[in-house]
């Protein structure tokens, strides 16, 4: 079974609006074909509105970083599927292991989110991965097996084969600290596994899973190569629109 890959940019908090279009107005007709990879980038919300706009018509995809639950109500601060729907975005990050950490995200909210967000014909890029003590303490499987686990609860078998699985081992993201292409994919196999698991080898031949942090265009086509792995997400070598466009190339190999 062959798997599109999907590469994503994740910014994170970066870029005003008027940056985050100039850089959309940048790639967008340089980004290869969507019939090859998927090509995202996520973006701060205020900006997803011009920048659906602006990719329109490009193979070029828009994603939110994070999304809420519900769908309204008395939930000041937050964006709804519904918002983001309306907008045309297509993708959404969830659970983050910087929303994990700093904003009290759980497994709990993490999987309504997963729900939510395929209610309102989002794609959930789910981060999943250990912390540095995890992985030197032998535990980096039952982390991820329970994450996995409980971010898929109640997600029937056809959504399941679209939920996109990004591994983000925490001690690698943002540190240059890379995981090694062996060690991802070693994970990402075993993430796979989990999913074959909890619904069968169909599903689980069709979830694309993701390695994330510190890839850099030099690096993501060792990753890339690897039989479990499927595309990255990527902070920081994402931010330039030359960096970015090295990292899709990585896919035409
Ligand atoms: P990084 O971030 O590529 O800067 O390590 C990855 C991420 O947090 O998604």
């Amino acid at each position: 079974m062959s798997r599109k890959p999907i590469i994503a940019g994740n910014w994170k908090m970066n870029k005003t609006v008027k940056e985050a279009h100039e850089f959309v107005e940048a790639v967008k007709d340089k980004v290869p074909s969507a019939d090859l990879v998927d090509s995202v980038v996520a973006a701060p919300f205020l900006a997803l509105d011009r920048l659906v706009a602006d990719a329109k018509g490009s193979d070029l995809k828009i994603s939110a970083e994070n999304v809420h639950f519900e769908n309204s109500g008395a939930f000041t601060g937050e964006v709804s599927p519904v918002m983001l729907e309306d907008l045309g975005v297509q993708y959404a990050i969830i659970g983050h292991s910087e929303r994990r950490a700093m904003f009290a995200e759980t497994d709990e909210t993490v999987n309504k989110k997963v729900l939510a967000s395929f209610a309102h014909h989002l794609i959930p890029i789910v981060c999943v991965g250990e912390t540095l003590d995890e992985r030197e303490g032998g535990k980096w499987q039952s982390v991820v097996k329970n994450q996995v686990t409980k971010a898929f609860a109640g997600v029937p078998s056809d959504q399941a084969a679209d939920v996109v699985v990004a591994y983000e081992p925490i001690w690698a993201i943002g540190t240059g600290k890379s995981a090694s292409s062996d060690d991802a994919n070693e994970v990402c196999a075993y993430i796979r596994k989990t999913v074959a698991d909890l619904y069968d080898e169909t599903v689980a031949a069709k979830v694309r899973i993701q390695y994330g942090g510190s890839v850099k265009p030099a690096t993501i086509g060792d990753l890339l190569a690897q039989s479990d792995i499927d595309g990255a997400l990527v902070g920081g070598a994402s931010l330039q629109p030359e960096s970015f466009l090295a990292l899709l190339d990585a896919v035409k190999g």
